[in-house]
């Protein structure tokens, strides 16, 4: 049995756990920050809390007798990511990158790449009056100081830090349906959609629904990551991948 240690955290980390216990040539441990109380967990095994930076995920892999590491963590778990790589090229222990793809714009979308969160906020302030923020409860706060838009909040916990006066706090969890985004937007009478680019298909029918209803989207870029060795972007090839060369 090869022991894999899985960055989890999404959907496709969920993906890949379920492949590879099936697979059964390989023991799976998925960690998971905690960041959620009622975390959806993977199949295998699951282990919860930080590591203590990349010294103290290259102590856990040697420790664990991990053989390959799978950063499996969302695009914007920028940190955990770095440290994934510093680990990697402390032990030796190969590194596979699960990326999932970005969204792009298609036809009739109207989008403004926003740089960072902040930059976001200030394209935000200065062009919506009701806006859909769904960007994660950590990112809300970059919108605080808005007095001048209403905002819908959307995220799976309440945000810990200030929100912005004007308010409605939505908590809840995808996946998302069209008609459901759509009947919210109309509902709330949303000018403006932020979004960071998360991708992946369980919360892109906001995307849809903004564009049938013509309505802008703010889209925060994802932070640049150095690219590995091994980088795919489905669970499917980290099978394929780790059943060939390791
Ligand atoms: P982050 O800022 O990159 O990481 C901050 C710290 O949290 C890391 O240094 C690490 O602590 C700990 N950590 C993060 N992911 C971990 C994991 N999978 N297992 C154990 N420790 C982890 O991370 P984040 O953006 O807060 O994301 C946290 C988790 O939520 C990730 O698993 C990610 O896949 C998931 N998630 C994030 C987003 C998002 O928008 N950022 C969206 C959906 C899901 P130590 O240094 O102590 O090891």
């Amino acid at each position: 049995m090869i022991k894999v240690l899985v960055l989890g955290g999404t959907a496709e980390s969920r993906a890949l756990a379920v492949l590879l216990v099936a697979d059964g040539r390989f023991e799976v441990v998925t960690s998971l920050a905690g960041r959620v109380r009622d975390p959806l967990l993977p199949s295998g095994e699951t282990r919860v809390g930080g590591f203590g930076g990349s010294d103290g995920l290259a102590d856990w892999i040697r420790r664990e007798a991990v053989e390959v590491l799978v950063d499996a963590t969302h695009p914007f778990a920028a940190e955990m990511s770095a440290n994934a790589r510093n680990a990697a090229s402390a032990t030796g222990v190969p590194l596979v990158q699960l990326v999932r793809p970005a969204w792009t714009p298609g036809a009739g979308d109207t989008w403004r790449n926003a740089s960072s969160m902040d930059h976001a906020a200030d394209i935000v302030e200065s062009t919506a009056r009701r806006a859909f923020l769904t960007v994660g409860r950590q990112g809300v706060h970059s919108f605080a100081h808005n007095a001048r838009t209403w905002f819908l909040v959307r995220s799976i916990e309440p945000p810990d830090l200030p929100m912005p006066p004007g308010h409605e706090l939505l908590l809840s969890r995808g996946p998302f349906e069209l008609v459901d985004e759509t009947a919210l937007m109309i509902d709330r009478r949303i000018d403006l959609l932020i979004t960071k680019n998360s991708g992946g298909a369980m919360t892109e029918a906001k995307l849809v629904a903004a564009r049938e209803l013509h309505i802008p989207v703010v889209m925060v870029a994802r932070p640049l990551l150095p690219a590995g060795d091994h980088v795919v972007d489905n669970a499917a090839d980290v099978l394929s991948l780790l059943g060939s060369r390791f």
